[in-house]
């Protein structure tokens, strides 16, 4: 069965909730192999990335029928072969790194694999995509951009201002991802992306996540028809290597309705409407026959569903230390 992907979920961040073995279950009960949980953004303190961490790692570690930490690409076999799933983190906004560069190899160590540099406004790393004054990469930005770099964590620019993604793909040794970024081409939302950035990302090896957050996919509630318009927009652009998936499913608007959140400077109510739609992981398996149903290919569909961020995983990755 093809490898399924998912790099972006939101799961609460309450170190002490009981709800996360069933909330993980949800992706392995949807064919999922590997799943990218947040452990921060910059919205949120800052001191809440390495409890989460250890918390979402304990609960795998009490888990092992059913889930795996994923450090290596052998591990993603070794989930996918026993049907388990594979769980690797992601930090939205380098406020986690709280100014200090060696937090990057520290975060590597617990399994992040991913993070963006700046998330919606402007931080010590960069600007970001709201900011009016589209603002590159700050000394601090680029410190971390290479060690990232050199530990082997992906870099990623949704979230980030068009000038500091583009010195981001420029400066970066590894393939740069939009983890959860659709295309502008197809609605035009403030968090969408231009096809400019989606070549940029294409030509680093890279690939661009589809969201399946409503109000990015297109007017109305989300279908399985609006993402695909997004993720064949990318493919007839970049080429069908270059899509993923990264749902950004957020358990916390599902449960409680975005009214909870009072985020309003890094996330303006202007961006989404009230009462949004998500799509969640067990529509995955609809894009999969919604693609077949368009003519793609068995080997495309598959480098969507996972393949292709296997291949960055492959690329970007360091193996495991020795000792
Ligand atoms: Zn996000």
């Amino acid at each position: 069965m093809a490898l399924i992907w998912d790099n972006h979920a939101c799961i609460p961040l309450r170190p002490d909730s009981t709800a996360i073995p069933e909330q993980l279950e949800r992706y392995r009960a949807s064919g999922v192999g590997v799943v990218s949980l947040n452990i921060c953004w910059d919205g949120v303190s800052s001191d809440l990335a390495l409890p989460m961490a250890e918390a979402f790692r304990a609960c795998v570690k009490q888990h092992p029928d059913r889930f795996v930490l994923v450090e290596t690409v052998d591990d993603i076999d070794q989930a996918q072969a026993s049907s388990r799933l594979g769980v690797v983190f992601d930090i939205e906004g380098g406020t986690a790194l709280k100014g200090d560069v060696a937090m990057v190899s520290r975060f590597y160590e617990l399994g992040v694999r991913w993070m963006l540099l700046t998330y919606n406004r402007r931080n010590e790393l960069g600007g970001g995509c709201l900011d009016e004054d589209n603002s590159g990469l700050t000394d601090f930005g680029r410190q971390v951009l290479d060690e990232m770099c050199r530990v082997g964590m992906v870099p990623c620019c949704s979230h980030v201002s068009e000038r500091a993604a583009r010195e981001v793909i420029e400066r970066s040794t590894l393939p740069v991802i939009f983890s959860h970024s659709n295309a502008r081409a197809v609605w035009d939302h403030t968090r969408n992306i231009s096809d400019e950035a989606i070549r940029a990302c294409a030509r680093t090896g890279g690939v661009v996540g589809i969201n399946g957050i409503g109000p990015m996919v297109g007017n109305g509630p989300v279908t399985v028809e609006g993402v695909l318009e997004h993720v064949c927009h990318v493919a007839d652009l970049a080429g069908p290597e270059h899509v993923a998936l990264g749902l950004d499913y957020d358990f916390e608007l599902h449960d409680e309705g975005s009214a909870t959140l009072d985020r309003q400077y890094y996330i303006p109510s202007t961006l989404f409407p009230d009462g949004f739609s998500i799509m969640p992981p067990e529509r995955i398996k609809d894009l999969a026959t919604g693609l077949a149903q368009r003519g793609w290919r068995a080997g495309e569909i598959a480098g969507f569903l996972g393949e292709n961020l296997r291949r960055v995983a492959r690329t970007a990755w360091k193996p495991r230390a020795a000792g």
